[in-house]
């Protein structure tokens, strides 16, 4: 089997740019290497190789060792180096490369193959023996933290002594005797803290860099950033070893990474950051701060050091050709590393960059606009879940702000929260419900979970391109990074601001468009969705099938939702509308009465509030259908808490406080959600439903008569396992039509449905269906009684099931295909067979997330409804499940 694939030097072994075997990273250097870019010469060990790695329990092939060998000699052969050679020594960089970017999970080794020997070849073949130890010291450093494993702090702190025993500030101080003697006490620390001298054989320094580049597949950070994204487990990451160039060769050299458009906002504009005289990671480390890539984003920024496009214009020509050629190659916004060798470009990686929701928007429309793609790939190309970033509000603009300071504007969106200080603190509060900022001098990958827990994420130190800034643009959280003037004291837990301080806990507010951080709580306005969403939604509405509805029981949301585009009303919760503080007595009254009388007079009250309701409904939905679920509630939800509201409801009701403490005794159950709950209260108290009914009708007619447009209710009966239970519950919204539309001299068409959320009910669903006229899928209930698992109670084992891969997710967040699915596929088909046009949708959480849309459609369902904010997310995923 060949594990090594090599690229570069007119060398090709027909990797083909294949991602799923090469990585992201090594796909896409075989790829420039193809079309003629300026790649370093090197060879990709494949993700095959991984797999293979840890399936055989962390030991190599035999035929490995042969291969990379092969790999070397072919890097040898391009560069006219050799690895190793004591006078002229070829170096290395060694790094990961998962089939998708993980930024900042995996590590990398730059300068591989320095020893006390070659350390001399380099600095005579460079002429230049400050960069050669200056490069030696790098990979001690780098070698020791990644690869052994030691403590990077202890390396850090003897730079700093040496820095500051010689008074300097900056790196760049540093002379050859300088580093030479850091080197030194770099070596003395190894031999510390490893219990080994540093390895000088070059073939065991690339050993232990290919190992721990497979090592670090399996590291936790790796872990979680997987868990969070769905990246599976066994998917592996390739090994890059390619020759090394060195932007650090005094002025005429540099490094940076840039974007071929504006990662955050989507402008069609060069986009990056550079320094001279500059190795890889200090770009992205935020070690020294970088300088802009155009002239442009120097000028608006109002910066002085020149941008590249000034200070380097034919190498920036050169490279601004190479964004031309990769965007047309790859069809897409593309995010690169470069090196500039004494002038001479490299290219080190490209990739499709990582945006915002709005940048990738824009990206897709302009790119269609511009013939780069088509409208359908447009519509491909944008993630459904990440236009949650767009439809939530940002500042209002015309509020007060106590703005405290600017930092870059890493990640729009605005957000405000109490400050936390660490990452575990960040996601304990969390937990408890509370909204956090997490405040950094910068994030590093130990912080993701935080950085996931957290509404916003500000930082002290870093560029637009530090990990902080690329992993909150992936995350979708606002993000300011680099607000110099922060001060944070992590172990008083005070954050100080020029002469303002404010402590963990105290509320802030961050404005990830603009950079802004704020003092307190500010208000919010609604989005704008006309232009580029607007744009691609009308795209997207061209090519889905799958009709979209809301979930949405008040007027507002019917609004929002409408908005957004929803085509109805898929599921009106009824008992949302009974919380309402003005109607909660009266509704607890009926719950608690022992007679029917009492009932019925709580109910008498209900009435015309549920009229009103209905009517103002049917109004923002003028045209479209509603489904109205009759009442379903848990009985215990609606009990009255406390001495106060006992007193309150006994006092509507007419009795005794004890008698009715007595009756919500009674009340009580061991299993609410599998108790008098759904369509089992309106067999045991059919006044409900009745009043329910003609709550409806009565508010069709007079919408009718008002808007002269007939609304059509869709009446929903919940919890249904039998037939005989939807028979006599429609029998009694059949009874109420027929007195409505005789009392009125008007009717209405209506239909009446059933949500199909027991299994008894999906496998019975052909009998089901001879009375139901339409079915809508209630997948949180039906996943909770299928896997038996409590939708209330699962939070506190289901990450684990995840973590152990007994869901691939959670399943109440997208559909279990396989068990929940089937029972799905068996109702549908067992359905339509009794009734051919049976009307079909889903009203489970699931109706919004996009893998369960692409289900729905894969099952042939009508429409799928989900909460008003996820209206697009759905319209989007519908489209793209019809593609
Ligand atoms: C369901 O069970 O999927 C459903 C939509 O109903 P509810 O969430 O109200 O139980
Ligand atoms: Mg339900």
């Amino acid at each position: 089997t060949r594990y090594v694939y090599r690229f570069g030097g007119g060398v090709d072994d027909g990797g083909k740019g294949d991602k799923n075997l090469l990585g992201g990273k090594g796909a896409n250097l075989d790829g420039m290497a193809a079309i003629g870019l300026p790649v370093p010469p090197g060879f990709t060990i494949t993700t095959e190789m991984c797999t293979r790695y840890y399936q055989d329990g962390g030991v190599y092939p035999e035929s490995l060792r042969a291969q990379v060998a092969n790999g070397i000699a072919h890097i040898e052969s391009v560069t006219g180096k050799r690895f190793g050679d004591a006078s002229d020594p070829l170096l290395v960089s060694v790094r990961s490369g998962a089939r998708i970017s993980m930024p900042g999970m995996m590590d990398t080794v730059l300068n591989l193959g320095l020893n006390d020997e070659t350390v001399q070849g380099l600095a005579a073949a460079s002429g230049d023996e400050r960069f050669a130890w200056d490069s030696y010291r790098r990979f001690i450093q780098m070698y020791s933290d990644v690869v052994l494993e030691l403590d990077h702090g202890a390396f850090e702190e003897a730079l700093e002594i040496a820095k500051e025993d010689q008074g300097y500030t900056l790196d760049t101080e540093m002379s050859a005797e300088d580093w030479k003697a850091l080197v030194a006490e770099y070596k003395g620390l190894v031999s510390k803290l490893w219990g080994k001298p540093f390895p000088q054989d070059v073939h065991d320094q690339l050993w232990g860099a290919i190992s721990a580049v497979f090592g670090s597949w399996q590291a936790d950070r790796a872990k979680v950033y997987r868990r969070l994204n769905a990246i599976p487990h066994d998917w592996g990451t390739a090994v890059n070893v390619q020759a090394m160039v060195f932007g650090n060769m005094g002025d005429t050299s540099a490094t940076g990474v840039a974007f071929t458009r504006d990662p955050a906002t989507g402008e069609n504009a060069y986009y990056g950051e550079y320094l001279i005289n500059a190795q890889g990671e200090d770009v992205v480390a935020g070690i020294r701060t970088p300088q802009y890539l155009t002239k442009q984003a120097r000028e608006r920024a109002g910066a002085k050091p020149l941008s590249m496009e000034e200070a380097m214009p034919g190498t920036y020509a050169e490279l601004a050709r190479v964004f031309e050629i990769l965007e047309k190659h790859y069809r897409d916004m593309q995010d690169i590393e470069f090196t500039v060798q004494q002038g001479k470009l490299w290219m080190l990686q490209t990739r499709s960059g990582k945006r915002t929701a709005k940048a990738a928007l824009k990206i897709a429309v302009d790119m269609a606009r511009e013939g780069l793609i088509s409208e359908e790939e447009a519509v491909a190309r944008v993630d459904p879940a990440a236009l949650d970033q767009l439809l939530h509000p940002t500042l209002d603009p015309k509020a007060p702000r106590d703005v405290l300071t600017k930092g870059l504007p890493a990640s729009p969106g605005a957000a405000s929260g109490a400050i936390v200080f660490d990452a575990d603190t960040a996601e304990r509060r969390n937990e408890l419900g509370d909204a956090v900022i997490l405040v950094r001098v910068e994030t590093s990958p130990e912080d993701i979970h935080g950085m996931h827990a957290a509404k916003g994420i500000l930082t002290a130190r870093g560029g637009m391109t530090s990990h902080a800034a690329v992993v909150a643009r992936g995350m979708g959280r606002p993000c300011v990074s680099g607000a110099g003037s922060l001060s944070i004291d992590n172990a008083s837990k005070v954050l100080r601001i020029g002469s303002r301080e404010l402590k963990e806990g105290d509320i802030l507010t961050i404005d990830g468009a603009t950079g802004e951080v704020m003092a307190g709580e500010v208000p919010t306005v609604q989005p704008e969705l006309a232009g580029d969403f607007g744009t691609l939604m009308g795209w997207a509405d061209k090519v889905r099938r799958l009709k979209v509805r809301a979930n949405a029981e008040t007027p507002l949301d019917c609004q929002t939702a409408r908005d957004f585009g929803a085509e109805g009303v898929g599921l009106c919760r009824t008992e949302h509308m009974f919380f309402d503080a003005a109607r909660i007595t009266a509704v607890r009254e009926m719950i608690l009465a022992d007679t029917e009388k009492g009932r019925r007079a709580a109910l008498d009250k209900l009435l015309p509030e549920q009229r009103d309701d209905f009517a103002q409904i049917f109004m923002v939905m003028a045209g479209l259908p509603v489904t109205i679920r009759l009442l379903d509630p848990p009985l215990h939800e609606f009990l009255p808490h406390g001495e106060a509201e006992f007193e309150e409801v006994a006092k509507a009701a007419g009795v005794g406080v004890d008698a009715l403490k007595r009756r919500a005794a009674e009340l009580h159950e061991f299993n609410p959600m599998l108790g008098h709950r759904g369509c089992r209260l309106g067999v045991t108290y059919p006044e409900i439903y009745e009043m329910q009914a003609r709550a409806i009708f009565e508010a069709a007619l007079l919408v009718k008569q008002r808007s002269g447009e007939a609304p059509i209710p869709e009446i929903m009966i919940p919890l249904v396992a039998t037939k005989k239970e939807l028979e006599l519950m429609k029998a009694i919204v059949d009874r109420v039509a027929s007195e409505v539309f005789v009392e009125q001299g008007a009717t209405v068409d209506y239909l009446v449905g059933t949500m199909i959320e027991l299994p008894r009910a999906a496998l019975k669903a052909g009998e089901i269906a001879e009375v139901g006229e339409f079915f809508s899928f209630g997948t949180n209930d039906l996943t909770q009684t299928t896997i038996g698992i409590s939708r209330d109670d699962a939070g506190r084992f289901l990450t684990q099931y995840v973590d152990k891969g007994i869901f691939a997710r959670d399943p109440f967040v997208s559909i279990d295909v396989e068990g929940v699915g089937q029972l799905i596929e068996l109702a549908v088909e067992r359905g339509r067979a009794t009734r051919s046009g049976i009307k079909l949708g889903i009203c489970g959480e699931h109706g919004g997330d996009p893998a369960s849309i692409a289900f729905c459609e894969q099952t042939n369902l009508d429409y799928v409804s989900a909460s008003p904010y996820r209206v697009p997310i759905a319209r989007l995923a519908a489209a793209q499940a019809a593609l």
